[in-house]
């Protein structure tokens, strides 16, 4: 035990003399601020979000997106700062399109860290979505286009989909979560709180892909989660299919 805890203190010295202080990486469609990380761990974020934009992009068919600027902080203190979310346990968050947070997670910080890589993916479909539904938003001349549209976007965006497109497009998902948070039978309602949807979100988007195919997120997007006019099915109908594909599938 006490050998362990030397190795363990070792490498977070070592990592300490390490990490770069403020540095920056611009790529052609991200602008990367960091400090306390390793310059390679920025570089396979800045690859991964790069290597996502053009696919996530051409399949929700979000048009024009500005340079997204992306602060990668080596601490919770320090995210939890910068984002005005004082008391938060998340490892990442989008602020408005053009803005994303990352409190990069190491097995120095946080007993089993996510994959950074595909939480800044997951952030980054959070931006496109917002872009989308600005962009293409109606009334974008009006004086108060931006209370009304956040009001519109609180109150019938649904949450569900807000993040389990982004899981979906990030490719996260774990079959023995997907299990465990399947057994209470959710309803997409239900997901709309809490954490449960970062269990099983992938999966309700996964299956919508593959019964409808992969055009329809971006449909379900400018729709605001319209399932009659989307899918042609009722809520209820597509939370039966899902399950029965959840179970056939994991
Ligand atoms: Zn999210």
């Amino acid at each position: 035990m006490a050998a362990l805890l030397l190795v363990y203190l070792s490498a977070q010295g070592i990592r300490h003399m390490r990490v770069a202080d403020a540095s920056q990486l611009q790529t052609d469609h991200f602008r990367i601020l960091y400090s306390g990380i390793l310059p390679a761990e920025a570089s396979a974020i800045a690859r991964q979000l790069e290597a996502n934009y053009e696919p996530v992009n051409k399949s929700l068919r979000n048009l024009y997106h500005p340079l997204i600027t992306v602060h990668i902080h080596p601490n919770q203190g320090a995210f939890n700062e910068a984002t005005g979310l004082g008391g938060s346990k998340a490892n990442g968050t989008s602020r408005g399109p053009y803005t994303i947070h990352l409190m990069y997670q190491t097995w120095f910080n946080t007993f089993f860290p996510d994959d950074m890589r595909k939480v800044a993916v997951h952030e980054f479909t959070h931006c496109a979505q917002l872009n989308i539904l600005l962009n293409e938003a109606p009334d974008r001349a009006a004086a108060d286009f931006e209370q009304r549209f956040e009001k519109r976007f609180a109150e019938q965006y649904p949450r569900w989909f807000w993040e389990a497109l982004s899981d979906y497009e990030a490719g996260m998902v774990n079959k023995w979560s997907v299990r465990y948070g399947m057994r209470s039978k959710p309803s997409l309602q239900s997901l709309n709180q809490g954490n449960m949807i970062y269990k099983v979100g992938y999966t309700a988007v996964e299956y919508m892909v593959k019964k409808w195919g992969r055009d329809k997120p971006a449909l379900f997007i400018r729709t605001y989660g319209n399932f009659r006019e989307v899918l042609g099915v009722t809520e209820a109908e597509f939370e039966e299919g899902w399950r029965t594909f959840v179970k056939e599938h994991y």
